[in-house]
Protein backbone atom coordinates (compact mmCIF):
# COMPACT_ATOMS: atom_id res chain seq x y z
CA UNK A 1 0.00 0.00 0.00
CA UNK A 2 1.71 3.41 -1.05
CA UNK A 3 0.04 6.62 -1.58
CA UNK A 4 0.62 9.22 -4.83
CA UNK A 5 0.15 12.47 -2.61
CA UNK A 6 -0.22 14.95 -5.55
CA UNK A 7 -0.75 14.00 -9.13
CA UNK A 8 -2.67 15.41 -11.91
CA UNK A 9 -4.84 12.73 -13.33
CA UNK A 10 -7.06 15.36 -15.14
CA UNK A 11 -3.73 16.82 -16.99
CA UNK A 12 -4.50 16.06 -20.66
CA UNK A 13 -0.94 14.60 -20.96
CA UNK A 14 -1.90 11.76 -18.98
CA UNK A 15 -5.19 11.15 -20.78
CA UNK A 16 -3.75 7.98 -22.40
CA UNK A 17 -2.32 6.48 -19.91
CA UNK A 18 -4.71 7.20 -17.20
CA UNK A 19 -6.59 3.55 -17.83
CA UNK A 20 -2.98 2.17 -17.10
CA UNK A 21 -2.55 3.81 -14.07
CA UNK A 22 -5.99 3.11 -12.66
CA UNK A 23 -5.25 -0.49 -12.95
CA UNK A 24 -1.85 -0.45 -11.50
CA UNK A 25 -3.31 2.13 -8.55
CA UNK A 26 -5.85 -0.75 -8.14
CA UNK A 27 -3.60 -4.00 -8.39
CA UNK A 28 -0.66 -2.60 -5.47
CA UNK A 29 -3.47 -0.86 -3.43
CA UNK A 30 -2.07 2.56 -4.04
CA UNK A 31 -4.36 5.60 -2.81
CA UNK A 32 -3.86 8.56 -5.55
CA UNK A 33 -4.91 12.29 -4.64
CA UNK A 34 -5.93 14.06 -7.59
CA UNK A 35 -5.15 17.95 -7.56
CA UNK A 36 -6.00 20.23 -9.81
CA UNK A 37 -5.31 23.42 -11.34
CA UNK A 38 -8.42 25.16 -12.53
CA UNK A 39 -12.36 24.04 -12.25
CA UNK A 40 -12.25 21.86 -15.38
CA UNK A 41 -9.40 19.68 -13.96
CA UNK A 42 -11.20 20.07 -10.48
CA UNK A 43 -14.88 18.82 -11.79
CA UNK A 44 -12.95 16.36 -14.02
CA UNK A 45 -10.98 15.02 -10.66
CA UNK A 46 -14.34 14.00 -9.10
CA UNK A 47 -15.78 12.27 -12.21
CA UNK A 48 -12.40 10.39 -11.88
CA UNK A 49 -13.00 9.58 -8.22
CA UNK A 50 -16.82 8.81 -8.88
CA UNK A 51 -15.22 6.05 -11.19
CA UNK A 52 -12.35 4.76 -9.50
CA UNK A 53 -13.93 3.87 -6.39
CA UNK A 54 -11.40 4.44 -3.39
CA UNK A 55 -8.36 4.46 -5.40
CA UNK A 56 -8.64 7.88 -6.01
CA UNK A 57 -9.15 11.27 -3.85
CA UNK A 58 -10.36 14.33 -5.91
CA UNK A 59 -9.04 17.84 -4.71
CA UNK A 60 -10.11 20.81 -6.13
CA UNK A 61 -8.60 24.26 -6.48
CA UNK A 62 -7.26 27.51 -8.54
CA UNK A 63 -3.16 27.07 -8.87
CA UNK A 64 -1.78 30.42 -8.95
CA UNK A 65 -0.92 29.81 -12.90
CA UNK A 66 -4.77 30.11 -13.36
CA UNK A 67 -5.28 32.95 -10.57
CA UNK A 68 -5.33 35.60 -13.29
CA UNK A 69 -8.49 34.20 -15.10
CA UNK A 70 -10.33 32.13 -12.11
CA UNK A 71 -10.98 32.26 -8.37
CA UNK A 72 -13.70 30.61 -5.44
CA UNK A 73 -16.61 31.46 -7.69
CA UNK A 74 -15.24 29.90 -10.95
CA UNK A 75 -15.29 26.72 -8.87
CA UNK A 76 -18.27 26.53 -7.20
CA UNK A 77 -19.86 27.76 -10.70
CA UNK A 78 -18.61 24.09 -12.00
CA UNK A 79 -18.94 21.75 -8.62
CA UNK A 80 -19.98 21.94 -4.62
CA UNK A 81 -16.41 21.94 -2.86
CA UNK A 82 -18.07 20.20 -0.07
CA UNK A 83 -17.73 17.02 -2.32
CA UNK A 84 -14.06 17.72 -2.53
CA UNK A 85 -11.66 15.36 -0.69
CA UNK A 86 -9.50 18.49 -0.17
CA UNK A 87 -8.49 21.78 -1.28
CA UNK A 88 -5.34 21.66 -3.55
CA UNK A 89 -3.18 22.70 -6.12
CA UNK A 90 -3.37 26.53 -4.73
CA UNK A 91 -0.84 28.38 -3.32
CA UNK A 92 1.83 31.52 -4.38
CA UNK A 93 4.55 31.91 -7.14
CA UNK A 94 6.15 34.56 -7.90
CA UNK A 95 7.25 32.88 -11.65
CA UNK A 96 3.70 32.93 -12.45
CA UNK A 97 3.20 36.91 -11.69
CA UNK A 98 4.68 39.30 -14.11
CA UNK A 99 4.09 42.23 -11.40
CA UNK A 100 3.15 42.78 -8.43
CA UNK A 101 -0.35 43.99 -9.42
CA UNK A 102 -0.60 39.51 -10.70
CA UNK A 103 1.13 38.57 -7.34
CA UNK A 104 -1.74 40.49 -5.40
CA UNK A 105 -4.44 38.87 -7.33
CA UNK A 106 -2.76 35.45 -6.87
CA UNK A 107 -2.79 36.10 -2.81
CA UNK A 108 -6.27 36.95 -3.04
CA UNK A 109 -7.47 33.58 -5.06
CA UNK A 110 -4.81 31.97 -2.53
CA UNK A 111 -6.76 33.28 0.27
CA UNK A 112 -10.11 32.53 -1.14
CA UNK A 113 -8.76 28.88 -1.54
CA UNK A 114 -7.38 29.07 2.71
CA UNK A 115 -10.86 30.01 3.65
CA UNK A 116 -13.05 27.73 1.62
CA UNK A 117 -10.91 24.90 3.23
CA UNK A 118 -11.18 26.41 6.90
CA UNK A 119 -14.62 26.50 6.34
CA UNK A 120 -15.23 22.49 5.10
CA UNK A 121 -12.23 21.69 7.35
CA UNK A 122 -10.67 19.81 4.19
CA UNK A 123 -7.02 19.18 4.00
CA UNK A 124 -4.90 21.24 1.93
CA UNK A 125 -2.29 20.64 -1.01
CA UNK A 126 -0.24 23.70 -1.37
CA UNK A 127 2.46 25.04 -3.82
CA UNK A 128 4.96 27.18 -2.72
CA UNK A 129 7.91 27.87 -5.11
CA UNK A 130 9.36 30.98 -4.53
CA UNK A 131 7.07 32.19 -2.26
CA UNK A 132 7.66 30.01 1.13
CA UNK A 133 7.63 32.66 3.38
CA UNK A 134 4.73 34.70 2.09
CA UNK A 135 2.93 30.87 2.08
CA UNK A 136 3.87 30.38 6.06
CA UNK A 137 2.74 33.71 6.83
CA UNK A 138 -0.32 33.54 4.61
CA UNK A 139 -0.94 30.19 6.19
CA UNK A 140 -0.61 30.91 9.68
CA UNK A 141 -4.13 33.35 9.88
CA UNK A 142 -5.83 30.62 9.21
CA UNK A 143 -7.28 27.56 11.38
CA UNK A 144 -6.21 24.34 9.02
CA UNK A 145 -7.41 21.25 9.16
CA UNK A 146 -4.14 19.60 7.69
CA UNK A 147 -1.67 20.84 5.31
CA UNK A 148 0.54 19.85 2.81
CA UNK A 149 3.73 21.67 1.35
CA UNK A 150 4.01 19.61 -2.14
CA UNK A 151 7.23 19.72 -3.21
CA UNK A 152 8.69 21.35 -0.84
CA UNK A 153 11.96 23.50 -1.89
CA UNK A 154 12.67 25.78 0.86
CA UNK A 155 15.43 26.30 3.36
CA UNK A 156 15.80 24.25 6.61
CA UNK A 157 14.68 26.88 8.75
CA UNK A 158 11.69 27.19 6.84
CA UNK A 159 11.45 23.32 6.82
CA UNK A 160 11.85 23.12 10.40
CA UNK A 161 8.81 25.92 11.05
CA UNK A 162 6.64 23.73 8.54
CA UNK A 163 6.90 20.70 10.54
CA UNK A 164 6.98 22.36 14.19
CA UNK A 165 3.61 23.35 12.95
CA UNK A 166 2.51 19.72 11.78
CA UNK A 167 2.39 20.45 8.19
CA UNK A 168 2.98 17.63 5.73
CA UNK A 169 6.15 17.62 3.37
CA UNK A 170 5.82 15.64 0.21
CA UNK A 171 8.90 13.99 -1.46
CA UNK A 172 8.76 13.33 -5.08
CA UNK A 173 11.24 11.29 -7.69
CA UNK A 174 13.80 14.40 -7.30
CA UNK A 175 14.39 12.35 -3.60
CA UNK A 176 16.06 9.58 -5.69
CA UNK A 177 19.01 11.90 -7.15
CA UNK A 178 19.13 15.49 -5.76
CA UNK A 179 21.37 15.98 -2.68
CA UNK A 180 19.24 19.39 -1.80
CA UNK A 181 15.84 17.74 -1.44
CA UNK A 182 17.99 13.99 0.09
CA UNK A 183 18.97 17.16 3.13
CA UNK A 184 15.41 18.49 3.81
CA UNK A 185 14.07 14.79 3.31
CA UNK A 186 16.42 13.82 6.10
CA UNK A 187 15.74 16.61 8.04
CA UNK A 188 11.62 15.91 7.94
CA UNK A 189 10.28 13.98 10.58
CA UNK A 190 8.86 10.54 8.95
CA UNK A 191 5.69 11.23 11.11
CA UNK A 192 5.54 14.35 8.33
CA UNK A 193 6.84 12.99 5.35
CA UNK A 194 4.02 12.14 2.17
CA UNK A 195 5.15 10.79 -1.18
CA UNK A 196 3.89 12.26 -4.52
CA UNK A 197 5.02 12.41 -8.07
CA UNK A 198 3.14 15.47 -9.39
CA UNK A 199 2.74 13.51 -12.61
CA UNK A 200 3.02 14.16 -15.37
CA UNK A 201 5.82 16.23 -14.80
CA UNK A 202 8.97 14.77 -15.84
CA UNK A 203 12.56 14.07 -13.89
CA UNK A 204 14.67 13.66 -16.35
CA UNK A 205 17.28 11.01 -16.89
CA UNK A 206 17.21 9.11 -13.68
CA UNK A 207 13.12 8.21 -14.79
CA UNK A 208 14.14 8.38 -18.26
CA UNK A 209 12.53 11.66 -19.51
CA UNK A 210 9.23 9.75 -18.65
CA UNK A 211 6.19 11.52 -17.21
CA UNK A 212 6.20 10.62 -13.34
CA UNK A 213 3.76 7.86 -12.41
CA UNK A 214 2.44 6.24 -9.39
CA UNK A 215 4.63 3.69 -9.88
CA UNK A 216 7.63 5.55 -9.20
CA UNK A 217 6.20 5.74 -5.67
CA UNK A 218 8.13 2.93 -4.23
CA UNK A 219 11.50 4.02 -5.76
CA UNK A 220 10.78 7.12 -3.76
CA UNK A 221 9.72 4.93 -0.57
CA UNK A 222 13.16 3.69 -0.61
CA UNK A 223 15.46 6.26 -1.09
CA UNK A 224 13.61 7.58 2.26
CA UNK A 225 13.87 4.69 3.77
CA UNK A 226 17.71 4.63 3.12
CA UNK A 227 18.24 8.61 4.65
CA UNK A 228 16.35 7.90 7.78
CA UNK A 229 17.84 4.25 8.18
CA UNK A 230 14.48 2.32 8.38
CA UNK A 231 13.42 -0.88 6.61
CA UNK A 232 11.61 -0.21 3.57
CA UNK A 233 8.59 -2.06 5.25
CA UNK A 234 8.32 0.30 8.22
CA UNK A 235 9.34 3.56 5.99
CA UNK A 236 6.25 2.48 3.73
CA UNK A 237 3.68 1.86 6.41
CA UNK A 238 4.45 5.45 8.09
CA UNK A 239 4.06 6.90 4.69
CA UNK A 240 0.98 4.73 4.30
CA UNK A 241 -0.44 6.26 7.34
CA UNK A 242 0.68 9.34 7.22
CA UNK A 243 -1.17 9.66 4.41
CA UNK A 244 -4.49 8.20 6.18
CA UNK A 245 -4.17 11.19 8.85
CA UNK A 246 -3.91 13.97 6.00
CA UNK A 247 -6.91 13.05 4.45
CA UNK A 248 -8.61 12.26 7.80
CA UNK A 249 -9.78 8.59 7.22
CA UNK A 250 -7.76 7.56 9.95
CA UNK A 251 -7.61 9.41 13.08
CA UNK A 252 -4.70 8.06 14.65
CA UNK A 253 -3.75 8.58 18.32
CA UNK A 254 -1.46 11.26 18.61
CA UNK A 255 2.07 12.01 21.21
CA UNK A 256 1.37 8.20 22.04
ZN1 LIG B 1 1.39 19.97 -8.93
Amino acid sequence: MFADAHIHLSDPELKSLLHQILLEAKATSKILIAVAVDAITSKLNLELEAKAGGTVRAFGGVHPWSAQSEDADSLRAVLDPSNLAGIGEVGLDRKYAKDEVEYKRQKEVFESMLKLAERLQKPLSIHSRSSVDDVLATLSTYNLRNVLLHWFAGTPQQLKEACERGYFISYGPSTVYSKKIQRLALSTPPTSILTETDGPVSFGAAFQNKPALPAFIPSVVYTLSTLHRLDFEDMRSIIFENTLRYLSLKNKGEGG
